[in-house]
């Protein structure tokens, strides 16, 4: 949990404790701890240091602008899907020339806006897309560089909502596919191929899905090259997977050790595009508990923040850490597992006040038995937490703040009950 960690028994975010962010902010709130998403950037760009590395931070587990600035800050580039999270990036200060797009559905002013904006690199994910790029830079007099992002149809082993790489998942195009494409490049005039994306999905806890998908897609870059196509870059995307609950998670070194020989073998440069890795384990949905209750052999504990603060319990069955951010008991250090807790306990629903059945953060999870007013932190929420969040049951988003040892900027101003209804009209 990096630089969350409790010191007797309260929960400090750097040097500041987290009760004093939610007293002068407010609860929910995200907290971020900036310490913790420039040290996993360094982690990666250290363990790819053999091999000439452009990590792109991927704008969409956390596209907020203090979030991107501090990449920026540290020297990153930017995946992004939309015009919109390109905006954001530009917003923040980001080089368009270190910037790549992906995405299935790019629409043509969406590429006309990257064009405009001399974005280095699309990442294509059908025929349908390359003409409409080449038509579009044509008519602005330039060449659009290109990725072709290829369906390697390697399973990665994790949820089946974030496998991206197999043959049955909408990304990319599969190596027939690809093949037939190269068989008519000769159609279009304003776009040049140089290189090769692989995304397979993401928090994956494993090097071979990686080593198998780069593999596999050398016959391809062969033949890319025998018709004269430069490939320069190979865009392994992002995935890495991280602690949520098990120590499973694989460092840095271990990716790089397998897949920068292979990139290095290929001739290639290397793009990245980690997302959850960077901004994962930075970042704690702070929120506060509302109501304890009882019904049918089951305590619940309400919070004041939802589902449409923090979709992946629901989304992707997903586990977050939840601990008092205050605890009477004598914690040290990461929060504990409950498993290993001998403190007095309850089994409980940990859940949002929307409604929907599956607005819960935990089911069954022995926590410190809470009271009203305690403040709870859902740990590993700065990747895919206020990034996925809504406005459902018209609840205001959250707060965001970013911490730097013991300052604490406001990132992200609450939404107010006027937000909600400012670009509608009556009759
Ligand atoms: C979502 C996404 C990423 C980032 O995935 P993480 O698992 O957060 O690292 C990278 N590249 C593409 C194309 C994506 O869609």
């Amino acid at each position: 949990m990096d630089y969350f960690r409790y010191v007797k028994g309260r929960l400090y975010c750097e040097d500041v404790p987290v009760e004093e962010i939610a007293r002068a902010h407010g609860t929910p709130t995200y907290v971020y701890s900036r310490r913790t998403v420039v040290d996993h950037f360094h982690r990666i760009t250290e363990a790819f240091s053999q091999v000439e590395t452009l990590v792109c931070y991927s704008v969409k587990a956390n596209s907020s602008l203090a979030i991107l600035d501090a990449m920026r800050r540290e020297g990153a580039g930017f995946d992004v899907v939309s015009a919109g999270e390109l905006f954001r990036a530009l917003k923040a200060g980001a080089d368009p020339g270190r910037c790549v797009f992906a995405g299935v559905g790019k629409t043509d002013e969406e590429i006309d806006f990257a064009l405009a904006r001399g974005i280095f690199l699309f990442n294509v994910e059908s025929w349908g897309e390359l003409e409409a790029i080449d038509r579009l830079a044509r008519a602005r007099g330039t060449i659009a560089r290109i990725a072709l992002r290829l369906n390697p149809d390697v399973d990665p082993d994790t949820h089946t909502f974030i496998t991206t790489g197999k043959k049955e998942n909408k990304f990319g195009v599969d190596l027939k596919v690809a093949a037939g494409i190269l068989e008519r490049w000769s159609e279009l005039s304003a776009v040049r191929l140089v290189g090769i994306h692989l995304h397979i999905g993401s928090q994956i806890l494993k090097v071979e899905p990686y080593v198998e998908a780069l593999t596999k897609v050398g016959p391809f870059l062969a033949a890319c090259r025998a018709r004269g196509h430069e490939i320069a870059w190979i865009d392994m995307g992002g995935g890495f997977g991280i602690f949520y609950k098990d120590k499973q998670a694989r460092p840095a070194g271990e990716f790089a050790a397998a897949v920068a020989p292979l990139v290095k073998q290929y001739g290639c440069r290397l793009i990245l595009e980690p997302g959850r890795f960077i901004v994962g384990n930075a970042g704690i949905l702070l929120t506060r508990v509302t109501y304890l209750k009882e019904s049918g052999n089951k305590v619940f504990v309400i919070c004041d923040a939802g589902m449409n603060d923090l979709i992946r319990p629901t989304l992707y069955s997903a586990y977050h850490r939840i601990w008092p951010a205050v605890t009477d008991a004598a914690v040290e250090g990461e929060p504990p597992d409950e498993n290993a807790w001998k403190g007095p306990s309850v089994i409980a629903d940990v859940v949002g006040p929307i409604c929907e059945s599956g607005d819960f953060f935990a089911k069954d999870r022995a926590l410190p038995p809470a009271r009203r007013g305690d403040l709870l932190a859902v740990f590993s929420a700065g990747a895919y937490g206020f990034s996925m969040a809504s406005n459902y049951n018209s609840h205001p988003r959250p707060a965001e703040v970013l911490v730097s040892g013991g300052d604490v900027h406001l990132a992200t101003e609450r939404e107010t009950l006027e937000d909600l209804v400012r670009k509608e009209r009556i009759g």
